[in-house]
């Protein structure tokens, strides 16, 4: 007879979000009572692209939740590389801005590395500053990246264990799936871990092997259900916008994995929307508090 086969628990990331949230509020409350100034995020903000700005609204709304201040500095799609310079260096010289973050991509991404090791790396809380990676990396206090930083809270609050554990992570960029890489295989998460992109051999081979399975990819259904073992974790990252005209928008968002094959396969599992993006968001706000905190004891 077949077992019955229940289906994988939901890691839901806005349940996990809310409840960093309060934590961060109620910092916040106590840096503003010390600091006689709320702990604020500055944005730059370039162009008019819609995700973009829905991204930074959601920010900024976020941040007003939690009693954090924000400043924007919204410039055109025509601005020159020195206006977006000088954005940057008005929020690095305002002492009332904690955090810097500047909304990617920018309208022409060949500016983006120059802006964004132009922040102050004291202000670097997207953490993509090179100091704070080059800091990440020999284990360093640093910004670490949001999107990793939330990954981590979503397996550490969910009492999902990762010593030992195989961790294959699929995807290598610089904001997602390297600097988990990092994260899972020091101490203490003390995870092995396999880092997976477009020149690795046999992809479902490694993915069949993982405990832990984290999809970054930005491409809908990467990860299928022959590819996961039963009983692993997945955390899917991927944010996918799919046409489909019975939605007012006309699409709607999807993951890089095959979430309802992998519903009976894995036992816990992210949605999209839902799982990551929340925690993503969190931990940009827990940043700005980090920093401000850190600015106001080393002046
Ligand atoms: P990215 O910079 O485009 O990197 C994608 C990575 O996936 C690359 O390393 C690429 O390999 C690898 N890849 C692509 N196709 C592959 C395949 N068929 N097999 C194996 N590896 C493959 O993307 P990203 O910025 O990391 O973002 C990834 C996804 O996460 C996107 O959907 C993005 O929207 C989403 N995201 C979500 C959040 C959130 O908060 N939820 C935050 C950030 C990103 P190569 O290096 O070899 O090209």
């Amino acid at each position: 007879m077949d077992t019955p086969r229940t289906d994988a628990r939901l890691l839901d990331g806005k349940a996990i979000a809310a409840a960093v949230r309060v934590e961060v509020a109620a910092g916040a409350a106590d840096f503003a009572a010390r600091a006689g100034r709320p702990a604020s995020l500055g944005v730059v903000l370039v162009g008019d692209n819609s995700a973009s700005r829905s991204y930074v609204t959601g920010k900024e709304k976020a941040c007003a939740e939690c009693g954090l201040a924000s400043r924007e500095l919204a410039l055109p799609a025509t601005a020159s590389f020195s206006d977006v310079l000088a954005a940057v260096h008005a929020l690095n010289a305002d002492p009332a801005v904690d955090g810097i973050l500047v909304q990617l991509p920018l309208p022409d991404p060949r500016m983006e590395q120059a802006v964004i090791e132009a922040i102050d790396p004291a202000k670097d809380v997207d953490g993509f500053h090179p100091l704070s990676m080059g800091r990440l990396l020999a284990g360093l206090p640093t910004f670490v990246p949001c999107t990793p930083l939330g990954i981590m809270e979503i397996l550490a609050r969910s009492g999902i264990p990762t010593r030992g554990a195989h961790a294959v992570i699929v995807g290598r960029s610089h904001i997602v799936g390297r600097p988990l890489s990092i994260l899972l295989s020091r101490k203490p998460a003390d995870a092995t871990v396999t880092l997976c992109h477009t020149a690795t051999r046999d992809l479902a081979d490694f993915t069949r092997s993982a405990d832990i399975l984290v999809a970054a990819v930005g491409r809908p259904l990467t990860i299928t259900a022959d590819m996961v073992r039963p009983g692993a974790t997945v955390i899917d990252v991927g944010v996918n916008r799919i046409p489909d005209p019975s939605r007012p928008r006309g699409y709607r968002l999807v993951g890089d994995i095959d979430y309802p094959a992998l519903l009976p396969i894995a036992s816990a599992i992210t949605p999209v929307p839902g799982g990551v993006g929340p925690m993503t968001i969190t931990m940009l706000l827990s940043n700005t508090l980090l920093a401000a905190n850190r600015r106001t004891a080393n002046p």
